[in-house]
C-alpha cells in the first residue's frame, strides 16, 4: 500500500445533510465515497474497497445493522472496518452494534472533533493490520507471495479443484547456475537478477486466481488453478520466452550466454496425484529431470 495514497471512507447515510457534513468534515485528509441506502453501501463497499465505512443505523429498507451483517458474510467486505453513527443513543444499541463486529460507534448529534479523532484511530489500525497482512504473506525481496502464502493458497486450489473437477496446474521454477551468477556479479546483482524473474513471473500470471511465489532461495512457483497441461506450458512458455527478450548477461553459466530458468511442472488429472503433496512431487521430479536434461528447459511429464 502506497503511504501517500489518501485512505477511502465510504459514507452511508440517508440523511443527505448529515452525508454532506460529514463528507466535508473527511475530505481535507481522505477521498471520500457516498451511499444513501444500505444497498448502495453494499455494492460500493464490494466494488470501491474504502479502508473504513461510516454507518447510519436508522435507515428506510435495509438499517444499519442489517447492512453490517450482509458485509460480513461476504468474504470481499468481511474485514472492512465499520463505525456506526447513530441517532439510537442508548447503551443497548451502542452494545448490539459493537457485537456485530462495528469498530465504533458514536451517537448523532456527533461532535465533529470527536468523529474526526476517531476515524483517524481506526484508519490507522487498518493500515497497521494491512501491513501486518503484508509481512506475514509477501516476500520482501522479490514482493512476491512467500511461502507461507504459498501453503495456504495451493491447499485451497487443491482442494477447490477436488471439489469442482477442474484441472489444476503447478510449475516449479529454478533459476540455473545461479551460485556462479552470484560468484561472478556479486550478490547485489544476483538480487536484482532474481527480482527480474519474479517480475517477469508475475506479469505471466493471467487470471486473478494464478499466483506466481518465491518457494525459497532462486526457486519460485505458480498455481494455475483451472488450468489444463497444455495451457499452463504455455503460460510457462510465455515466461521464459519474456525472460529470454531480458538478455540477463551470464557469463559464467556453462548453459547459456543469458540467464536461463529450469521448470518442472505437473497437472492434477494427467498425473493421477492422490494429494497435494504427490502433485507438488511430481513437478519437483520434473524440474530434476529438466536439470539433468542440460537445464534451460520445461518438463511436464
Ligand atoms: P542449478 O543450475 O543446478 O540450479 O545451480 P544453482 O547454482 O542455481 O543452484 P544451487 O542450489 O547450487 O545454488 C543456488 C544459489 O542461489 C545459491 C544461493 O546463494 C543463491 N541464492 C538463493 N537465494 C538468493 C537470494 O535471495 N539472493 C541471491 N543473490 N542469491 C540467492
Ligand atoms: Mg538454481
Ligand atoms: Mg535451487
Amino acid at each position: 500500500m502506497n503511504p501517500v495514497e489518501p485512505q477511502k471512507v465510504l459514507i452511508c447515510d440517508d440523511d443527505p445533510i448529515n452525508r454532506q457534513l460529514l463528507a466535508e468534515l473527511l475530505k481535507p485528509d481522505y477521498t471520500v465515497l457516498l451511499a444513501k441506502n444500505g444497498e448502495q453501501a453494499l455494492e460500493r463497499a464490494a466494488r470501491l474497497m474504502p479502508d473504513l465505512l461510516l454507518l447510519d443505523v436508522v435507515m428506510p429498507d435495509m438499517n444499519g445493522f442489517d447492512v453490517l451483517r450482509r458485509l460480513r458474510a461476504d468474504p470481499a467486505t468481511a474485514q472492512l472496518a465499520v463505525i456506526f453513527i447513530s441517532g439510537l443513543d442508548r447503551p443497548e444499541d451502542e452494545a448490539n452494534g459493537l457485537k456485530l463486529g462495528a469498530a465504533d460507534y458514536i451517537a448523532k448529534p456527533f461532535n465533529a472533533t470527536v468523529v474526526m479523532a476517531r476515524v483517524a484511530l481506526h484508519l490507522q489500525m487498518v493500515r497497521q493490520r494491512r501491513m501486518l497482512e503484508r509481512l506475514a504473506n509477501v516476500d520482501g525481496l522479490t514482493e512476491l507471495a512467500n511461502r507461507r502464502r504459498f501453503d495456504e493458497v495451493y491447499a485451497q486450489e487443491w482442494s477447490r479443484a477436488q471439489r469442482s473437477g477442474t484441472p489444476l496446474s503447478i510449475a516449479l521454477l529454478d533459476i540455473d547456475a545461479f551460485k556462479q551468477y552470484n560468484d561472478h556479479y556479486g550478490h547485489p546483482a544476483g538480487d536484482r537478477a532474481l527480482r527480474a524473474v519474479a517480475r517477469a513471473a508475475r506479469k505471466a500470471m493471467r487470471r486473478p486466481a494464478d499466483l506466481a511465489a518465491r518457494y525459497g532461495g532462486e526457486e519460485l512457483v505458480l498455481i494455475l488453478p483451472e488450468t489444463g497441461a497444455d495451457e499452463a506450458r504455455g503460460v510457462v512458455d510465455g515466461l521464459c520466452a519474456a525472460l529470454a527478450e531480458l538478455q540477463l548477461a551470464h557469463a559464467a553459466s556453462s548453459v547459456a550466454p543469458v540467464l536461463t530458468v529450469s521448470v518442472g511442472g505437473a497437472t492434477l488429472g494427467t498425473h493421477g496425484a492422490e494429494s497435494a503433496a504427490a502433485l507438488f512431487e511430481a513437478a519437483d521430479n520434473h524440474l530434476y529431470r529438466a536439470k539433468q536434461a542440460g537445464r534451460n528447459r520445461v518438463v511436464w511429464r
